[in-house]
């Protein structure tokens, strides 16, 4: 099922797109949690982490060196938080799987 992501990755919505190759996009989330706050999109569409399969790992692994090279790029390597959302009872909202990157202040201790 298409969402608000395929959208923006098929152009049909505007995003302002931080990164992108044939495999992930990355886009300022519209409603920033943090000074810094990005989203890491999968382009294919899988809904959740729980709908991942062992074939998906590497694309995973690229996502975590997507997630590395933007903390680096927008100064906050030394502290960010770096989560995905699955399930509504955990807070997903999209049902296209993706990761949050937050940085830039004070995050806390996850309650
Ligand atoms: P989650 O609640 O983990 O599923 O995260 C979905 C995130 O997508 C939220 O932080 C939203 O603010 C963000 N979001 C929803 N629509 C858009 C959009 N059109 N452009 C950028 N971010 C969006």
């Amino acid at each position: 099922m298409t969402t608000v992501f395929g959208k923006i990755i098929r152009r049909e919505l505007p995003a302002k797109i931080v990164f992108e190759n044939d495999r992930i996009i990355a886009i300022e989330d519209i409603h920033p949690k943090a000074p810094t706050h990005i989203l890491i999109i999968p382009k294919k569409e899988i809904s959740g982490l729980q709908a991942l399969q062992p074939e998906d790992f590497p694309l995973m692994g690229e996502v975590v060196q997507v997630a590395q090279m933007l903390a680096k790029q927008y100064g906050i390597e030394d502290g960010y938080r770096f989560l995905t959302n699955q399930g509504s009872s955990a807070g997903q909202t999209v049902f296209h799987l993706h990761f949050h990157l937050l940085g830039g202040r004070n995050l806390g201790i996850l309650g």
